[in-house]
């Protein structure tokens, strides 16, 4: 059986691009608002000559139980059936409470962890990065999953803990 990276965040900061981006072609579903229901989607990835699987988080239902639980089970959820995670920040907004909630899940669940500082279009966003040092996650990997900026970096570090 193939190895799963799991794409883990809060709703908008761009899983489904990310893994676009990865797939090379259009096929996860990116909103641009949150609240589709949709749950987690396996999608079989190449790079770098090796095979694994990249599973996508969908959107959920908000109101039901609030955002920040809603996320969290989604993300544990995940984690579950990861091998490694990618959690997706979005590094313009910076590290939410929800984003803090998520990163201490992830701190525990023993699994190896990089976090993606997504949403750095250009250089001079760069010093937003830092301070996702703050989610006790390591080393923030600045990526534009938009335009592509960074993300073979991100997946060459990711296929090295998968
Ligand atoms: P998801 O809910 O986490 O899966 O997020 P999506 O992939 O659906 O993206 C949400 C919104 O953020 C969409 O409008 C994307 O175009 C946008 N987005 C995703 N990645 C980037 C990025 O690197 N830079 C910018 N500027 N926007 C992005
Ligand atoms: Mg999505």
């Amino acid at each position: 059986t193939l190895p799963v990276l799991a794409v883990v965040g809060r709703p908008n900061v761009g899983k489904s691009t990310l893994v676009n981006r990865v797939l090379g072609q259009r096929q996860a579903v990116v909103q641009d608002m949150p609240g589709v229901t949709r749950d987690r989607v396996r999608y079989p990835a190449e790079w770098a000559g090796r095979d694994f699987i990249l599973l996508d988080t969908g959107g959920w239902e908000i109101g039901v139980d609030g955002l920040d639980e809603a996320v969290s089970r989604q993300a544990e959820a995940s984690v579950d059936d990861a091998d490694a995670i990618v959690f997706v920040v979005d590094a313009v907004v910076g590290a939410t409470d929800t984003d803090m909630q998520v990163a201490r899940m992830l701190q525990r669940c023993g699994k190896p962890v990089i976090v993606a500082a997504n949403k750095v279009d250009s250089a001079s966003q760069l010093p937003d990065v830092a301070s996702l040092w703050s989610l006790g996650l390591g080393e923030p990997f600045p990526v534009s999953a938009l335009h592509g900026r960074g993300s073979g970096d991100l997946l060459d570090r990711c296929l090295k803990i998968l």
